[in-house]
Parts: structure tokens; C-alpha cells; sequence
């Protein structure tokens, strides 16, 4: 089968860090073109738009949409409207139900959607989701803290509504937790909200699942030292810690599961095969629980936030 021809809209940290390296290893694509209205990619076409790159390259077979949610759902509009197959970057809208339309869309146009959610294809989440299954979980706590300033400099889209805060990365662990845990749902939350800006930096989150198994979410933004991206689960089979953000599974101290991760190879692997089978991969629970969060969550204003 001939290259997949894929362009990139909008070329941002997550485009240079990751798509541009995971592409150019994958001979199953060939990258075409970048739509950016301030970035360009060196050895490729370039527009200022979406529409401008459509329209001078009819033959793009798929296009890669990595703006901010609050920016993704227009273009993806317009690439499915344009009979393009879609690879969405996390979290995959703004909303749930302007994903839901896509989702719509897709399938009347015919063509593959993907809303990837690349933490998980962390290395240790598959061993993870096997030890989990194969034993009783009796409660559960995900501890996702990191520091804005290192990770998310002068990003000002994701203090911005809609922008998802310290949610932006705790969607990852919840894109973890809702594939290797029973269903959850929302049954309390408390936001801090700094005085100067309209996303949260802090939260607490409690979910239950069967049984009213207890799981607690701590988010933290502005942990400084030593990064904490963890999910402990108290089993039958002992205290397991998934850790380093799906990287490394241990279980009563003993690692199980260590590797070098490769989730952006991974995911456009998986894009390749979903186009290939003429299906879709879209699963809204991480951005649904999100939206239960900020929708039940109790708002309380700290300091504010100065970058
Ligand atoms: P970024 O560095 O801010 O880049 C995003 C790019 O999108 C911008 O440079 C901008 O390029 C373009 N853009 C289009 N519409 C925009 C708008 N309304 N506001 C701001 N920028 C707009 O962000 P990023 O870190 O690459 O993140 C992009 C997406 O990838 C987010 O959904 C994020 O959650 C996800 N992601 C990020 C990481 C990470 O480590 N950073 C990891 C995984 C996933 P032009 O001005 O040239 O158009």
C-alpha cells in the first residue's frame, strides 16, 4: 500500500517533541505539508491555514490536529468535511458533545477518526491492565503532580477556559485509569481556581466505581523537584504502583514491567491500522470525567498565578 499522505496543522512543542520524529520513522506516512500561522516544518510544505493547505494539496490522504482543544473542533470540521482522515491530539475537544458530532461526522463522510490519547501506550499500562484484571481492586489513588512552569511555559491557551488547566495533564492518567480500572464515575471534586486566571491549577477528585470502589485524584501544578505521575491500586494480589506516567509497574516493591517508552511511534502505528480497517477510534471517557469534574467540582480561589 502507497505512504498515507498526512499534513500537520498547527506546529507547536508537541509537533517538534514528538509527531515530526514519530512520523519521519514511519514508513506508512509521508508528511506533505504543515499548516501553522506563526511555526513551519523544515522539508515540507507550508500554509498559514488548514484551508490553505487543502486547497494546494488535494492528494493529503490524513491530516494531524495538534492546536488546543478549544481551537480543535473547527478544524476538525473542516478536514472531515474535506473527506481527510483525522488524528486528533488529547484531550479531543473542547466539550464532549462537539466530539460526539465528529464522531457523527466521520462516519457519514467515511472516513477514520482518531482521538489518541497517547499515555496509553506508556510501556507498563498494558501489564498494569492485565495484573488489575486478573485480581480484586478495593480502592485506588492517582497522583499527577508536575510544574507548570517546566512543562507549559508560556502556553496561555491552557490557563484560558476551555484550556483544561492542571487538567490538560491529568487527562493522562485518566486516559490510563479509564483502561485499566472498572467504570468510574464523579462523586465529588474541589477546584483551585488562581484569582487571575480562568482554569483550575489545583484539584481534588473522588471517584467510585462497582462496589463503591474508592478512588481518589490529587492534581497538583506547581510541584517543583521531583515530578510525580502515579497510580497506586490496593489489590488481592498487593499494592501496585504504576508510575513515571505509565512507564513502570511495580507490584509490593517488585518492578514488573520497566521499558523505554515509545507512545507517539505507537499511536501513529495504531492510526495506520485503524485507516487501513476503515474504522474509528474515539473513547470520550478521559474528556467525559473531565467534564463531570468541572461540572460537580466545588470552586475555591487561591493565589494567583504569575508565570
Ligand atoms: P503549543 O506549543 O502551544 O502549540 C500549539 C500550537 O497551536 C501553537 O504554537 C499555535 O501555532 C497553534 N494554535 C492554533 N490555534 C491556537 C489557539 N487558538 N491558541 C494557541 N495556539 C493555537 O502547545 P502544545 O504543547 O504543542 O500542545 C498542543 C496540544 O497537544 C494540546 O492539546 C496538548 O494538550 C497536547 N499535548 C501536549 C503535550 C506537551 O508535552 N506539550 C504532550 C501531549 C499532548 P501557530 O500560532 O503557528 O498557529
Amino acid at each position: 500500500m502507497a505512504p498515507i499522505r498526512i499534513g500537520i496543522v498547527a506546529v507547536g512543542k508537541i509537533v517538534r517533541d514528538q509527531h515530526l520524529p514519530a512520523l519521519a520513522a514511519n514508513p506508512d506516512f509521508e508528511l506533505m505539508a504543515a499548516a501553522s500561522r506563526n511555526a513551519t516544518v523544515d522539508g515540507v510544505a507550508n500554509y498559514k491555514t488548514i484551508e490553505d493547505m487543502l486547497a494546494a494539496k488535494p492528494e493529503l490522504d490524513a491530516l494531524s490536529l495538534c492546536m488546543p482543544p478549544q481551537a480543535r473542533y473547527e478544524a476538525a470540521r473542516i478536514a472531515l468535511n474535506a473527506g481527510k482522515h483525522v488524528f486528533m491530539e488529547k484531550p479531543p475537544g473542547a466539550t464532549v458533545s462537539e466530539v460526539e458530532h465528529l464522531r457523527r461526522l466521520a462516519a457519514e463522510r467515511n472516513v477514520s477518526l482518531f482521538a489518541s490519547w497517547h499515555s496509553r501506550y506508556a510501556p507498563a499500562v498494558e501489564a498494569a491492565r492485565q495484573f488489575l484484571t486478573a485480581t480484586t481492586v478495593r480502592a485506588a489513588k492517582i497522583i499527577w503532580k508536575e510544574d507548570v512552569r517546566r512543562w507549559h511555559p508560556n502556553q496561555d491557551w491552557i490557563w484560558q477556559a476551555g484550556g483544561f488547566g492542571v487538567f490538560d495533564p491529568a487527562i493522562n492518567a485518566l486516559s490510563i485509569v479509564t483502561h485499566i480500572l472498572p467504570p468510574l464515575h464523579v462523586v465529588r471534586a474541589d477546584l483551585d481556581f488562581p484569582a487571575n486566571r480562568d482554569a483550575p491549577v489545583a484539584a481534588r477528585v473522588d471517584f467510585a466505581g462497582p462496589d463503591r470502589l474508592p478512588v481518589s485524584m490529587e492534581l497538583d501544578w506547581l510541584q517543583t523537584g521531583p515530578q510525580s505521575w502515579d497510580i497506586e491500586a490496593d489489590t488481592d494480589a498487593g499494592h501496585m504502583v504504576l508510575s513515571s506516567g505509565g512507564a513502570k509497574l511495580a507490584v509490593d516493591g517488585k518492578v514488573l514491567s520497566e521499558a523505554k517508552e515509545r507512545e507517539y511511534p505507537a499511536l501513529y502505528e495504531h492510526f495506520a491500522q485503524i485507516i487501513k480497517a476503515g474504522a474509528s477510534d474515539i473513547d470520550l471517557a478521559p474528556l467525559q470525567h473531565v467534564a463531570d469534574a468541572f461540572m460537580l467540582g466545588r470552586r475555591i480561589v487561591v493565589d494567583p498565578f504569575y508565570g
